[in-house]
């Protein structure tokens, strides 16, 4: 023992002198943690490896323990921390390595480390199944009150498969787990029934057929790991934060479908034929709470024509409703078959963009922009150029907030005020 505790000390010694040494307060960046935390993480995984001096397990089990509470108190993504300690063991294993005779000091040593590393991994992961099953169940009950189309009902019976998986894993219990054939669960029926019915878009149907059974092979690693001992929790954890995001993605994509479905079967405006403005609400409503449950961003597109009285007087109203026809064309032409055009009052008109970042957004209003200006209408053999002011602002509506029903006036405001700034800016133009 004599013999680990003088080889293995210097090596932990100079390791962590490296360690501090070549750890800047940039890199708290990459652990998306404040300096302050950060510091406080590395001292307790010094902690930790100066432990590893002795051959107390007692005493670097609770070291691991309470560095693992302190990385997830600080929500120190478990990959990030498990590739540190990775380095960390590899290092000082290269060091040990280097003289022949140290061999069985390097094997006690990579023992002591995996067992930390073991415990890790479980605290890690009996952490993530709580946060899971919150999230979760936070899904099911937006889910329940949302039930307008079929595709969202089945998102629903895909939630409840899934927090079966993760009670299985929390549980360590086999009988626990959901039916893993995907042919066999409620979502993979739906899919190959009336799912391949409504989703007419082959490409979209077959990824979403892959995500699905993706999660149903991730389920099965899961029964395999489950009837192993000892009990891998590193790779369970892998595999419940893997589902979890196939899982979002699944939802995503029925989210889209959810909203072509609706889309085809809502009432029109019957100048445009864009949605009517007595949806406006319930859409709102409905996309902020899955914007809220997908943690996904959506825009919202405010677009107006210009000098729109203008047109009415110099060429009158029947003109200026083909005017009216053509500038929701360009709205519809731009933008996905699962994004809301909505006529909000006269000629102006509200987009709501589930599921799309502020540059996207940015792009589809440039886009419509320049569309719309560069189209020219006929009147009487002669070609006539007009235009129209947008309005963007991206939406991403954080999990806590409970009320949406402020925000939606707040949003439609503020929207309002960008394409008030397009308009004052000269019209014709974009202002995100
Ligand atoms: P700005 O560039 O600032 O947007 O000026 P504008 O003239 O477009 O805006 P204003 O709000 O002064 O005028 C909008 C006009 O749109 C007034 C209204 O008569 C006309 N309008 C509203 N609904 C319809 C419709 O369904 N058909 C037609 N032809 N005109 C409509
Ligand atoms: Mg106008
Ligand atoms: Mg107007």
């Amino acid at each position: 023992m004599r013999e680990y505790t003088d080889a293995i000390s210097v090596t932990i010694d100079n390791y962590i002198a490296v360690f501090k040494d070549n750890y800047h307060v940039d890199d708290c960046d990459i652990y998306f943690m404040a300096s302050g935390e950060a510091s406080a993480y590395l001292e307790a995984s010094c902690r930790l490896f100066e432990r590893f001096r002795q051959v107390d397990k007692k005493g670097i089990l609770a070291d691991a323990k309470k560095l693992a509470s302190s990385c997830t108190k600080h929500n120190m993504p478990y990959i990030i921390l498990h590739n540190i300690l990775e380095r960390f063991k590899n290092a000082i294993l290269c060091e040990l390595l280097k003289n022949e005779k140290q061999a069985s000091v390097a094997y006690h040593f990579l023992r002591q480390v995996n067992i930390a590393l073991d415990r890790i991994s479980k605290h890690y992961l009996s952490q993530k199944v709580e946060t899971f099953f919150e999230n979760n169940s936070r899904r099911i009950r937006t889910i329940e009150e949302l039930v307008d189309t079929s595709s969202i009902h089945f998102f629903e019976g895909h939630l409840l498969w899934l927090e079966n998986l993760a009670h299985a894993i929390s549980d360590l219990d086999t009988t626990a787990l959901p039916e893993l054939s995907p042919a066999a669960c409620v979502l993979g029926q739906w899919l190959h029934a009336e799912g391949k019915e409504i989703i007419v878009d082959e490409p979209r149907w077959q990824h979403l057929d892959l995500l699905h059974r993706r999660l149903h092979l991730i389920a099965k690693r899961v029964e395999i790991l489950l009837k192993t001992t000892p009990i891998d929790y590193h790779y369970l954890l892998l595999l419940l934060e893997k589902a979890d995001l196939v899982s979002l993605s699944i939802g995503i994509d029925l989210t889209l479908i959810s909203n072509i479905e609706y889309i085809k079967h809502s009432s029109k405006d019957p100048l445009t034929g864009v949605l009517n403005r007595q949806l406006m609400e319930k859409i709102f409503k409905t996309q902020f709470e899955l914007s809220k449950t997908l943690d996904t961003g959506f825009a919202l597109i405010m677009a107006d024509i210009d000098n729109f009285k203008q047109v009415n007087d110099s060429y009158g109203h029947v003109f200026g409703d083909v005017v009216l026809k053509e500038f929701a064309k360009v709205l519809i032409a731009s933008t996905r078959k699962s994004d809301f055009v909505i006529r909000f009052g006269g000629e102006e008109f509200l987009l709501i963009l589930p599921v799309t970042t502020m540059n996207e957004s940015k792009e589809i209003a440039e886009k419509m922009c320049s569309r719309f200006a560069m189209n020219s209408i006929d009147r009487e053999g002669k070609p006539l150029h007009f235009s129209a002011s947008f309005g963007v602002s991206y939406v991403h509506p954080e999990a806590d907030e409970s009320s949406s029903q402020r925000h939606i006036s707040e949003l439609i405001d503020d929207v309002d005020q960008k394409l008030l700034l397009a308009k004052q800016q000269g019209k014709n133009r974009v202002v995100s």
